[in-house]
């Protein structure tokens, strides 16, 4: 709207009033479940999003969203009796928004078993319709990616594009673990990030089952897999 006044000339002045102060530190923690893997329990599949939210709004979908799409992915593959190879662990990161402490400390804590990560995905940019997947990783982890959103074709989420990730799980891709984003019709995530609008309302359900559908099967194929990923 300003950018639109101002092209019609209206000399535009904004006068901010802001009430935001910085509290002292508390303790919080992530939340962490797991299926622990069959054959390779020290072997992990981390599927995360972030439980804190901004302070206006509910964060319904930033990143409540992201963080039960993920817990409903682990409940989806132990409501049809299934256990992979490999553990997948959840992950709900707490204080992404004030910068990702949850998800630093997670990994200066566990980085000393970088080598038994297969792969890191976060979802913290909407769940709206399921697309696909963004993943990186090096040309054979791409290629086996591909095969696996092709399983999705029964829910039109097949669509892989290179890149993705999340704040939480930055080091861990930087430092060469494959990793990964739900890709999501999301154009109008940032009609609603941060505001008082990202309330429940914003949520479809039927759209969560099918991001929660992706994650569990990109999360299960991956886990269960003879090998980790190429890297
Ligand atoms: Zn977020």
């Amino acid at each position: 709207m300003m950018d639109r006044m101002q092209q019609r000339g209206y000399k535009i002045v904004v006068k901010l009033k802001m009430s935001a102060k910085t509290l002292p530190s508390v303790t919080s923690r992530n939340t962490i479940a797991e299926i622990k893997g069959s054959t390779y329990p020290e072997q992990i599949v981390l599927v995360s999003g972030h439980l804190d939210s901004w302070d206006v709004g509910q964060g319904a979908m930033d990143d409540g969203g992201g963080a039960f799409v993920s817990w409903q992915a682990l409940s989806l593959i132990k409501q049809l009796g299934l256990r992979p190879k490999r553990t997948i662990r959840l992950v709900m990161w707490t204080g992404e928004e004030e910068g990702a402490f949850g998800g630093n400390e997670y990994y200066n804590r566990h980085k000393k078993d970088i080598a038994n990560f297969d792969m890191v995905l976060e979802s913290d940019e909407g769940t709206f319709t399921a697309l696909g997947m963004n993943f990186q990783g090096n040309h054979k982890a791409m290629e086996i990616m591909s095969s696996i959103v092709d399983l999705l074709k029964p829910i039109n989420a097949t669509a892989l594009k290179k890149g993705g990730g999340g704040e939480d799980i930055t080091l861990w891709m930087n430092a060469g673990v494959p990793g990964g984003s739900l890709m999501n019709a999301n154009d109008k995530y940032f009609y609603f990030h941060h505001t008082d609008g990202d309330t429940m309302t914003v949520q479809d359900p039927v759209a969560m089952n099918l991001c929660s559908a992706v994650w569990a099967v990109v999360a299960y194929t991956v886990a269960d897999l003879e090998k980790m990923l190429p890297r």
